[in-house]
């Protein structure tokens, strides 16, 4: 019966200052969002505590007849979301989902071939550091010098070289839509199964802004709190019955126990609102803004590489301004506006520093704004990018406590969980 606050002053104050700084700071990192309030009560629900090993119907606990209720419905509205016969929604996470296809349909020492890292590929695709480049001999493509698109002639070369068993299109940073069926035409030409991550832009294609992985995906793996905007954690689909089956196996007793419950029961309150034509809107409105924003970035001279976004990210190129990521993220956080450095394609510097950052458009527009809004952020980013410029790395300290005071009246008109 004791409140959190009463019970744990320490950690309350922890989450009362996380709210603050969500309520006051401007957040554009492409990979988060703002949940609603209906998915946060079914996250923070009893169903935190119920064991529930197995599937809906099957399970090795009892007492599991409601948690199956909350499954059936995610699994559903997951299935009529993106119009796919089968989907598996316990993976708590995008990595262990895609560590799930691994599992279901490769052995270790198979070949993959996913998307580097530093162009804009995901850690879980084959990176060096990550388990998915340790067990497999994982084999990888970038983009083109010239226009920094996917380099398809490369992925083809490369699956007729290595004969991957398993090819992976998307990634965490990549501004333009992916060509499915290329992608498609490459793992049939070599006998290969095509995986398509799309955690990044799950929501855009929920909400018709973008095109379907399907029919051209063998499987789909998503997180489910980038657009989709539903609580942390990743989503198994496919039209395969036999892929279905490996998948479920994969996922428990493969290498998952427990599902997270209340996480499944978020998922579906999350999936229930991205069938609402309410969200279709939303997604299109995050793809005019990030478009918006990107336009706006290049009139105040900065580049965005390819020239523009078709989706809800953007990687900005600050060589122009002499400007390196890292100096530029701090920067922007000190007049609160929230972002992370990001290695463009082929970048002269290193991880830690980076030549760019990355943004996106998902937060903001959950919490309200449109094109006028975020070209406003627009030329806020770029009066503190100009401020770092002149000044070197501590930037100009006027010029930021401007900016703040900016994003502050900002946010004061787009109130942020004002009930809570
Ligand atoms: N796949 C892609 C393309 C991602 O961008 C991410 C997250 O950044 C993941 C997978 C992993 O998701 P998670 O952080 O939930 O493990």
């Amino acid at each position: 019966t004791e409140s959190l606050a009463s019970r744990d002053p320490e950690l309350f104050a922890s989450i009362t200052g996380e709210l603050g700084r969500q309520r006051d700071e401007i957040e554009l990192i492409a990979s988060e969002n703002i949940v609603s309030r209906a998915v946060m009560e079914a996250q923070g629900s009893v169903m935190t505590n119920k064991y529930a090993e197995g599937y809906p119907g099957k399970r090795y606990y009892g007492g599991c007849g409601f948690v199956d209720v909350a499954e059936t419905l995610a699994i559903e509205r997951a299935k009529q979301l993106f119009g796919c016969a089968f989907a598996n929604v316990q993976p708590n996470s995008g990595s262990q989902a895609n560590q799930g296809v691994f599992n279901a349909l490769l052995k270790p020492g198979d070949t993959i071939l996913g998307m580097e890292l530093a162009s804009g590929g995901h850690l879980t695709h084959g990176a060096s550091v990550n388990q998915s480049g340790k067990w497999f001999h994982a084999v990888q493509y970038g983009v083109r010098k010239a226009d920094n698109l996917i380099d398809y002639d490369q992925v083809a070369a490369l699956a007729r070289e290595h004969k991957p068993k398993l090819i992976i299109a998307g990634g965490s940073a990549i501004p333009r839509q992916i060509d499915f069926a290329k992608f498609r035409a490459i793992a049939d030409e070599v006998g290969a199964l095509l995986m398509v991550d799309m955690a990044h832009f799950a929501g855009l294609v929920a909400g018709g802004a973008h095109p379907s992985p399907f029919p051209q995906a063998d499987v789909a793996t998503t997180t489910t709190h980038k657009t989709l905007r539903g609580p942390r954690g990743g989503m198994i689909l496919t039209n395969n019955e036999d892929i279905a089956k490996k998948v479920n196996s994969a996922i428990f007793p493969g290498i998952q126990g427990g599902p997270l419950m209340h996480v499944i029961a978020a998922k579906a309150v999350a999936f229930g609102e991205a069938l609402r034509p309410e969200f279709r809107a939303y997604a299109a409105q995050v793809v005019k803004n990030a478009q918006a924003l990107a336009d706006e970035l290049m009139k105040g001279g900065l580049d965005i590489v390819t020239g523009g976004t078709d989706t809800h990210v953007m990687l900005v190129d600050l060589r122009p301004k002499g400007v390196k990521g890292n100096a530029t993220e701090k920067a922007l956080g000190r007049a609160h506006i929230t972002c992370n450095k990001n290695g463009i394609p082929f970048d002269p510097e290193k991880p830690m520093v980076t030549s760019g950052v990355r943004l996106g458009t998902p937060a903001g527009t959950t919490r309200g704004f449109a094109e006028a809004e975020f070209r406003e952020i627009a030329r806020l980013i770029v009066e503190v990018v100009d401020g770092l410029a002149a000044n070197g790395e501590d930037g100009n300290a006027a010029v930021e406590a401007a900016v703040k005071a900016k994003v502050a009246a900002l946010c004061a008109r787009f109130p942020l969980y004002p009930t809570l």
